[in-house]
């Protein structure tokens, strides 16, 4: 489905990717692990269009996308929530949602019948309906970003740490709701600090190391390989 070659990536003279190659299969979780400044969020941005890589190639569903606007790529198929929710805070949760259908036509019957959907994956909204984004919890905005995320009708969703910040009971709620949206037939590409929980949903992961793919493995090879968790632990990563 997605297949990021070789791609090297700067913010002006620093380098930030070296050189990552991955790929996503349909239906798979795949996480990105590595310690802070890893690359993890440069890689989900150079695949969603905010950034354009200076080398190498992104090609999604057989067509390269590595040139083309963060708008563009909406539209292929990608959806990409990134770290730190940006819910539109004057804005109720039914205004939020609906900003995501903004890079396509829809119809109105559509619109309706995808904000039905999303509510019946996530039953707080509907509660929260009529509120304001300021108004809602960290869990409760992070659980919005991605709805929003999920009114494009994405083929591959991109979460970028969507349990930082969280209470431990959310966020065993938000890994829970990661996989049950990966059960219904999303294909997930993850970034997470958390390398237990993150392991556990996910079918295969990639270890970033300053720009660079140190490992990459089926995720219940490396839950067992304790040299592995505690290398990424000791650096500061949640156990939970
Ligand atoms: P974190 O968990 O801290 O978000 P990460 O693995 O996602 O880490 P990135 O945010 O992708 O790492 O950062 C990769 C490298 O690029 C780091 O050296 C970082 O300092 C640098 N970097 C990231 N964003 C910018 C920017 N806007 N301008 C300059 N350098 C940046």
């Amino acid at each position: 489905m997605l297949k990021v070659h070789n791609i090297q990536a700067n913010y002006g003279a620093v380098c930030a990717l070296h050189d990552i190659s991955l790929d996503v299969m349909p239906g798979e979780i795949i996480v990105l692990l590595g310690m802070n400044g890893a690359g993890k969020s440069t890689t989900l941005k150079a695949i969603s269009g905010l950034i354009h890589p200076a080398r190498g190639s992104i090609i999604f569903q057989d067509k390269p996308i590595d040139r083309m606007s963060p708008e563009q790529v909406v539209r292929m198929g990608i959806a990409h929530v990134p770290e730190g929710r940006h819910v539109f805070p004057g804005l109720t949760v039914r205004e939020n949602l609906i900003m995501g259908t903004s890079n396509r036509r829809v119809s109105h019957r559509e619109t309706e019948q995808d904000i039905e959907r999303i509510l019946h994956i996530f039953p707080d909204l509907k509660r929260l309906y009529t509120q304001m984004g300021w108004s809602l919890s960290g869990g409760q905005q992070q659980m919005l970003a991605i709805g929003r995320g999920l009114m494009a009708r994405p083929q591959l969703l991109m979460l970028d740490e969507p349990s930082l910040g969280l209470a431990p009971v959310v966020v065993k709620q938000m890994f829970r709701t990661i996989e049950e949206l990966n059960r219904e037939g999303m294909t997930i590409l993850l970034v997470e600090q958390n390398v237990n929980l993150s392991l556990r949903i996910a079918h295969r992961a990639y270890l970033l190391e300053t720009g660079r793919i140190i490992r990459t493995d089926r995720s219940a090879n490396l839950l067992q390989d304790n040299s592995f968790k505690s290398a990424l632990l000791g650096a500061g990563h949640g156990v939970a």
